[in-house]
């Protein structure tokens, strides 16, 4: 639970971008009274209608410089392909001193996209590592960044008492806030989310493939671990797009090495070398119950998925 600031740390928030997390975000800051007025904006009627009908933001406005007028914190949060447009749009409706931030699940791209914005405003990109498979203003829920990471990735010549106050303002929405290097983040984030991504689209395209040949068993008889697949490989198309054709270097790196291990593994099954395979594997619980200590995950059967409201955090 995150904790009540008393006063709010931006007088005027401006979301662009009313998904999974722009919608989170709204509430997790309403909850915590982080924000004097939240104002938002996304670029379909369709879903400025459903977040007003939703009622998370004080007000919905029918342009991204109609929103962003007056803020002096402004997240986008639409997916990493669309920042830089997104960017171009709002730049001359910028107050002086504004915090401009993101959610892109990519840092080096997004820094790219933004780097066109005036130098009066405060760029200090951010990842929320919180997500779930679900996309779209329906999505959101205020417990969403409980207890998870947010990283920072500042710019070298950044201002450092507006960095505080971002880091203030996820604080007050639950997160644990830590700043990292932007070609650090991007590494770490290709193996813990974007390759296991990749995987998890690749295991349930070879079902599909599979169930012309046996004929919908795999569906019908599907198992726990395809299923945690097929969960991870329903996340949003467009966002896994994007991070995909923007941090092609390090996904491409760690499939590399990833291969390497698969072929590893296939040798020894090949070979029957059962000690190779039950090392690997005792090796690899170790860092499940690393996760779980570090209170990431839960150990309750099925990830506690019955218990929570929308089961392991998936997206990131
Ligand atoms: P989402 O639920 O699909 O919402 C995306 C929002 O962006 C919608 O309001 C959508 O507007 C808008 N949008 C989509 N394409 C756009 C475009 N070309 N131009 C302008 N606006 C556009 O997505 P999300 O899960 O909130 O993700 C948003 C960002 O958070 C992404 O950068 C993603 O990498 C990052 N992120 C996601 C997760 C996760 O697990 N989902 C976790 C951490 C960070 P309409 O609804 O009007 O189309």
């Amino acid at each position: 639970m995150s904790p009540l600031v008393g006063h709010p740390v931006f007088e005027r928030v401006a979301l662009i971008g009313l998904g999974l997390i722009g919608g989170s975000i709204a509430l997790a800051a309403r909850r915590a009274g982080a924000a004097g007025r939240v104002v938002g904006y996304a670029r379909t009627a369709e879903t400025r209608e459903t977040a007003r009908r939703i009622g998370f933001c004080d007000e919905i406005v029918e342009s991204a410089s109609e929103a962003v007028a007056g803020a002096d914190l402004v997240i986008l949060c639409v997916p990493v392909g669309a920042m830089a447009a997104v960017a171009a749009e709002i730049a001359p409706a910028l107050r002086e001193g504004a915090v401009v931030s993101d959610v892109g699940s990519v840092k080096g791209a997004v820094i790219e996209a933004l780097s066109g914005l005036p130098d009066h405003v405060h760029v200090i990109p951010a990842h929320p590592l919180a997500g779930t498979e679900h996309s779209g203003p329906e999505s959101g829920f205020a417990e969403l960044f409980d207890n998870r990471y947010c990283l920072l990735t500042p710019l070298p010549d950044g201002d450092a008492e507006a960095e505080g106050r971002l880091a203030r303002f996820w604080r007050a929405l639950g997160a644990n806030v830590e700043a990292m290097a932007p070609e650090r983040h991007d590494l770490v984030l290709a193996v813990t989310s974007h390759a296991p991504h990749l995987i998890a689209y690749t295991m349930v395209g070879v079902a599909d493939d599979m169930r012309r040949v046996t004929k919908s068993e795999v569906i019908k008889y599907s198992a726990a671990g395809f299923r945690d697949f097929t969960r991870i490989a329903a996340s949003d198309p467009t966002m896994w797009r994007d991070v995909f054709l923007t941090n092609r270097e390090a996904t491409l790196e760690i499939l590399g090495r990833f291969t390497e291990e698969l072929f590893a593994l296939q040798r020894a099954i090949r070979t029957g070398n059962g000690d190779m395979l039950f090392d690997y594997f005792t090796r690899t619980r170790a860092i499940r119950r690393g996760i779980i200590d570090a209170g990431q995950d839960t150990a309750a059967p099925d990830f506690g998925r019955v218990a929570a409201r929308s089961g392991p955090k998936a997206g990131e």
